[in-house]
């Protein structure tokens, strides 16, 4: 055996699962087609966003409470500083799902917060401009990372702790056998007792009977011109989201001194495959973004001065595909995060972990069982 475990990808979640793989003293090797911490992938962008109470569903919420946990953890082990929580604002109308969402999740799990009615929004957050029948939620839990930094960060502790990383090693097939797992990487094969794939965008490739719920998407990311800097600011500025009829936006404070993140809280299109994606954007294409931050962002210029484009993989009910790989025994997939699972990395790391060690874990992963498709 040339390792008890392959991780399959170093990105956000396969950083972590080698940190944890690592901790936990368990001999591992992560392949990576590029080198931990680019941003070719689902991590580029110099900013993601943390938050606790859960939009989503309530049923996040220890996982959340489990991955600032890890999240300080690293930071303590690496002496470098990769969380900010600056605070979170939720905005849009009291009884739309989201905010319910966010208010079960707070009541539920006692989590520190805030309601603030139309009127205080606008004595706090002048940056925002409310719309009638508008609240906002505080989330004290909530926050920016840094996406590429971090997994850089965990791969290097991972190393650290034991771990090997081969980087510009693109995997082309993980074939289980009787007594574990082949990996190939170009002309090379490595034989492990269980592989993690933890592999983005690129995750139907490895599991083709999921690949019909599985879409490659394009996202784009637009910073916008601060006319007061100040304003923007993480100590003035908390990161937002705001689901509010026919917007669907978020935002992070400035992190340059002078742009703001700004950005739709969806994808800009479906790709049959990631390695199709072009990243180019048609000016066009930002026409709705660009009004969307007119109306309702006054104190920005709704111009972008940066456009990038990335990738993510998304599933047909926007949650993860978390489990073991069907009808594969010793695979464990960990992918298709829909466009939210950077924050969670660091707990997904442990779910990785411990699945390699126990074949399960306590982590409440249920409703992310890939099987969930398979059947
Ligand atoms: C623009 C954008 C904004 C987002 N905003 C937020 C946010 O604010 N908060 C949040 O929580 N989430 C956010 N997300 C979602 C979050 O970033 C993703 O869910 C998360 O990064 C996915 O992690 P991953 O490990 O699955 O993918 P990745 O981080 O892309 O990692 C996959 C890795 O596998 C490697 N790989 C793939 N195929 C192979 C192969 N064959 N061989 C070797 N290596 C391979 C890739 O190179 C990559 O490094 C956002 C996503 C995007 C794109």
């Amino acid at each position: 055996m040339d390792a008890r475990v392959a991780v399959i990808g170093v990105g956000s979640i396969g950083s972590m699962a080698l940190w944890q793989l690592a901790r936990q003293g368990i001999d591992a090797i992560g392949f990576e087609r590029y080198a931990p911490g680019h941003d070719q992938a689902a991590a580029g962008g110099e900013s993601r966003i943390f938050r606790t109470a859960y939009l989503e569903g309530p049923q996040y919420v220890p996982l959340l409470v489990r991955a600032r946990e890890l999240w300080r953890e690293l930071e303590q082990e690496s002496g470098q500083s990769l969380l900010n929580l600056n605070g979170g604002l939720m905005i849009g109308p009291e009884d739309s799902d989201s905010m319910r969402n966010v208010l079960v999740s707070a009541d539920r799990f006692d989590l520190p917060h805030e309601v603030l009615d139309t009127a205080e929004m606008g004595r706090r957050y002048p940056q925002h401009r409310m719309l009638p029948g508008e609240i906002g939620f505080f989330d004290e839990w909530a926050g920016v990372l840094r996406p590429e930094f971090a997994v850089l960060t965990a791969a290097r502790r991972a190393q650290a702790l034991g771990a090997r990383v081969v980087s510009g090693a693109r995997v082309t097939a993980v074939e289980p056998f009787d007594y574990g797992v082949r990996v190939h990487v170009g002309d090379r094969v490595y034989t492990v007792e269980q592989a993690v794939v933890t592999a983005g965008p690129w995750t139907a490739h490895f599991a083709p009977e999921l690949a019909r719920h599985v879409t490659p998407r394009k996202l784009v990311m637009t910073w916008y011109p601060a006319l007061d800097v100040d304003a923007y600011r993480p100590e003035r500025f908390p990161i937002f989201i705001r689901e509010s009829g026919e917007v669907h936006i978020f935002g992070i404070p400035t992190l340059d001194g002078g742009s703001v993140k700004v950005a739709p809280h969806a994808p800009y299109g479906d790709l049959s495959d990631a390695d199709d994606l072009d990243r180019n954007v048609a000016e066009g294409d930002l026409d709705a973004i660009n009004r969307v931050v007119a109306e309702l962002m006054p104190g920005l210029v709704p111009t972008p001065v940066r456009v990038s484009a990335y990738l993510e993989a998304y599933t047909t009910d926007g949650h993860a595909l978390v489990g073991q790989l069907p009808g594969a025994e010793n695979v464990w997939l960990l992918g298709a995060f829909s466009g939210h699972g950077f924050k969670m990395a660091s707990a997904f790391g442990q779910v990785a972990a411990d699945l390699v060690a126990n074949g399960k874990t306590s982590l409440p992963i249920e409703h992310l069982d890939p099987a969930r498709f398979a059947r």
